[in-house]
C-alpha cells in the first residue's frame, strides 16, 4: 500500500519540512504516525510536527501576525514586526552616529513610553552619549494646555548638543511644549528622534529630525507603548481593537 505524505512548508534555511497539525489531539495520532514512519524510512529529511499552539507562539514570539487571540486578547493587527524594528532602529543609530561624529550628544527620553526604543537605540550608537529622562503628564491631559513636568532633567543640557526621543509624535502639542521648555535651557542644538510618526493627525508644526516610521491614524501599542499601562512589553507594535479606545 502507498501512503501519501506532504508537508506544509519547507524551511530551506534550516532545510526542514513542517507539518502543522490544528486538529485535536486525539485526532492528531494518525499524523503523528505518519511522522514516525517517514523519519524511519528516510532519516536523512529533517521534519517536525507543529500544533497550533506552537504556531501561534512562534509567530508571537517573531513578531509576525496572527497572534492567538486568547493570549492578547486586545489586539487587532500587528503593524510593525520585531525584525522591521530592529533593522529600523539599528540604521537610526547609524546615522545619528554619522550625524554626530565627534561631537557627544545627550540623549533625553520622554517616560515612559519611550523605554524599549531609546535602550535598542543607544546600543547602536558609535559617538560617546550622556542618557537623561523626563516624564512629563499624560496624554489624556487638558486638550493643548502646557504639558507638566513630573520629572526633570538630571544633566545640565547648556551648551550641549541635545537628541529629544520620543516614541510617537501624534498632535505634536506634548512635543512643542516639551522642545520650548528644553530650548529654555539653552542648549547649543535640538534635535527630535521618533520612533512612530502619526503625522496625519498633526495639529501644530514641528521638525521632527529622525522618524523610525510613519504609521496610519490608529491606536497603537508595544514596544514601550502602553493602553492604560498595559502592552508595553510586546516586542512589536500593534493595532489595538477599535471597540476598546474611548
Ligand atoms: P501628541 O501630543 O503628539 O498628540 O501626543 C504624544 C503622546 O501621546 C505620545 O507621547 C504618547 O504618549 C501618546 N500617544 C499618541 N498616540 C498614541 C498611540 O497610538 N498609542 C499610544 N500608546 N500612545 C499614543
Amino acid at each position: 500500500m502507498a501512503e501519501a505524505f506532504t508537508p506544509d512548508f519547507y524551511l530551506s534555511e534550516f532545510n526542514l519540512y513542517v507539518e502543522l497539525t490544528t486538529l485535536k489531539s486525539n485526532l492528531t495520532a494518525e499524523k503523528n504516525r505518519k511522522v514516525r514512519l517517514l523519519r524511519q524510512l528516510y532519516p536523512e529529511v529533517n521534519v517536525k510536527l507543529l500544533k497550533k499552539r506552537d504556531l501561534f507562539r512562534l509567530l508571537t514570539k517573531y513578531g509576525y501576525g496572527p497572534l492567538d487571540p486568547e493570549e492578547v486578547p486586545d489586539i487587532d493587527h500587528i503593524l510593525i514586526s520585531t525584525g522591521k524594528l530592529q533593522q529600523r532602529v539599528v540604521e537610526m543609530g547609524k546615522q545619528i552616529s554619522s550625524d554626530y561624529a565627534n561631537q557627544e550628544p545627550v540623549l533625553v527620553g520622554v517616560l515612559r513610553g519611550v523605554f524599549c526604543f531609546l535602550a535598542d537605540l543607544v546600543r547602536h550608537i558609535s559617538v560617546p552619549v550622556t542618557l537623561d529622562f523626563m516624564s512629563i503628564s499624560s496624554y489624556e491631559g487638558d486638550g493643548g494646555g502646557a504639558v507638566k513636568i513630573l520629572k526633570d532633567l538630571d544633566e545640565n543640557i547648556k551648551g550641549r548638543d541635545v537628541i529629544l526621543v520620543e516614541d510617537i509624535v501624534d498632535t505634536g502639542m506634548t512635543l512643542n511644549h516639551v522642545l520650548d521648555y528644553l530650548w529654555a535651557k539653552k542648549p547649543a542644538s535640538l534635535r527630535v528622534c521618533t520612533l512612530l510618526d502619526k503625522s496625519v493627525r498633526r495639529l501644530t508644526t514641528v521638525n521632527v529630525d529622525y522618524v523610525g516610521f510613519e504609521v496610519p491614524d490608529e491606536f497603537v501599542v508595544g514596544y514601550g507603548l502602553d493602553f492604560r499601562q498595559r502592552y508595553r512589553n510586546l516586542p512589536f507594535i500593534a493595532v489595538l481593537k477599535h471597540e476598546l479606545l474611548p
